[in-house]
């Protein structure tokens, strides 16, 4: 601290606390930083949150800090990477590099607004400025409210009351952000081994990635052009390709929602554009759900809903045959052989195979939940446990529980020339060449629980379900 004190107060270094923000374009923490003119240390933690994350979240990470730490390089600037508590790493940065300012992109997650909370206030006793900013929404989840002042509970009316508002304008990325004298210390990316749970799988899911900021800058320019006109009638189309892909570098911040907002209206100013605009807000209201009911991360939204009879085995072989791709139904099995070999999977097969999920197995939407967040590099904690939660039926604005999504009329509407499934069922998908050597990749000749059977347990459930709530009605 002793060569700290001698800083004088224009130079003090400024901290910037790196999260889910891995973009110079509109990073409004970065670009405050650089705006002082002070010398600004970029730091990314890896806290026990981060060590808690799934294993292709994890990975893909991982290669996002190593694209963004050779951007920030460019500008003559250094990713400081260390392990340990958040508060424990500012601490030892501050002491190191006489730094007096922290700025950081908001979280919205419980876990994360108690950290973030615990950091500010233990600060504020020490002369330390902290600063938050709005980065990764395209509102905060409190400016949105009902005529009362209370939060949304349903979307069509979220809608109404987001999309009357103004959205801030993107920033330009920082023309320089100066280097601090004494470099602190940065721990080693490829130590950190983040793919050490990917098993053989990453090589195959490396194939699909769209990684970092000029990828996903590219690519919102290549959809604008050629492909929003047709995403309104195609969208539901799994073998179509007719939507954006950005949820991926959206999860990491390589690109903002902000961004994907103005350049769309620039380019569509005249409503052609809502229902893509439309979808993209559905993310802010997944956020505006866990920010206001946090409890939805955990437990059904809709609390009653955790007395329903779920199957509760994490070990069921049902389970495991879903989670496998062995399930014996062509576009359930379909959708989770892509799932496993990209990351990702076309958001009709995610209802239709979480409605399977939870409906014809009744087991409990958790387990969906926990594999999405294992096996999604485009995993987002929000729109997941809503996501779930609003096929399941226990989550707000949900699909009626009585709505059974039939897989098999689902692929002829959304899949008729049989061409997602050809292929994702196919050899050459690369997904036999990504799953663990343990598992069968072998496909039982009928489902393991038939469609029809399937609906008719589920029905009886909620029947029964409802006669214990409401004994009387
Ligand atoms: C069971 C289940 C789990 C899900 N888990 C996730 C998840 O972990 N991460 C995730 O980003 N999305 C999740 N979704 C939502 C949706 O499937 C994906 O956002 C979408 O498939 C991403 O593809 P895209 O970028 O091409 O979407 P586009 O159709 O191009 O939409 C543009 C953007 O809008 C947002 N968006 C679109 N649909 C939704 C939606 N239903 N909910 C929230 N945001 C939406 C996304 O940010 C998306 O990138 C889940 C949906 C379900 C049914």
């Amino acid at each position: 601290m002793a060569e700290a004190n001698m800083i004088a107060p224009d130079e003090a270094p400024i901290l910037v606390w790196l999260r889910r923000d891995l973009r110079l374009r509109d990073n409004p923490a970065l670009s405050a930083a650089a705006a002082t003119g002070r010398p600004v240390v970029v730091v990314f933690i890896r806290d026990p949150l981060f060590d808690a994350l799934g294993a292709a979240h994890k990975w893909r990470f991982g290669l996002g800090l190593d694209h963004f730490a050779a951007r920030l390089r460019q500008l003559g600037n250094r990713l400081i990477l260390r392990s340990g508590s958040a508060l424990d790493v500012l601490r030892d940065i501050i002491g190191e590099t006489g730094a007096t300012t922290i700025y950081w992109n908001r979280a919205y997650d419980p876990d994360g607004i108690a950290r973030d909370t615990e950091v500010k206030a233990s600060f504020a006793s020490q002369d330390i400025d902290v600063e938050s900013f709005s980065g990764n929404l395209l509102q905060e989840p409190w400016k949105t409210t009902t005529k009362t002042g209370g939060h949304f509970k349903v979307y069509s009316p979220f809608w109404r009351a987001l999309s009357v508002q103004a959205i801030a304008a993107p920033l330009a990325p920082p023309a320089q952000l100066r280097l601090v004298g004494n470099v602190p210390r940065s721990e080693d990316l490829a130590q950190w081994d983040l793919g050490a749970e990917m098993r053989r799988g990453a090589a195959v899911v490396a194939q699909h990635l769209l990684l970092g900021e000029e990828a996903a800058q590219a690519r919102l320019d290549q959809f604008l052009d050629t492909v929003l006109p047709e995403y309104g009638e195609g969208r539901d189309f799994p073998a179509r390709a007719l939507t954006s892909n950005l949820s991926e570098p959206l999860a990491y911040g390589e690109i903002s929602a902000r961004q994907i907002w103005h350049q769309t209206l620039l380019r569509y100013p005249h409503g052609e554009a809502e229902k893509f605009l439309k979808e993209l807000a559905w993310r802010d209201f997944a956020w505006h759900l866990t920010f206001h009911d946090p409890h939805i991360q955990t437990g059904c939204w809709r609390r009653e809903w955790d007395r329903f009879q779920w199957e509760d085995r994490a070990d069921d072989p049902r389970l495991i045959a879903w989670q496998q791709g062995r399930t014996g139904v062509d576009l359930v099995d379909a959708g989770m052989r892509e799932l496993y070999a990209t990351g990702r999977m076309h958001n009709r097969v995610r209802m239709i195979v979480a409605s399977y999920l939870t409906k014809h197995l009744r087991m409990h939407w958790r387990f969906g939940q926990q594999w999405f967040a294992d096996t999604l590099v485009d995993w987002d904690a929000a729109s997941n446990a809503m996501g779930w939660q609003w096929v399941a039926g226990c989550g707000p604005d949900a699909a009626p529980y009585f709505r059974v999504f039939n897989p098999d009329t689902q692929q002829q509407k959304f899949d008729g020339q049989n061409t997602y499934c050809r292929h994702w069922l196919g050899t050459n998908s690369g997904f036999e060449e990504a799953v663990p050597l343990s598992w069968k990749t072998s496909r039982p000749l009928n489902p393991i629980v038939s469609l029809p059977e399937g609906r008719a347990q589920a029905l009886a459930a909620l029947e029964a379900f409802k006669t214990a709530e409401h004994p009387a009605t």
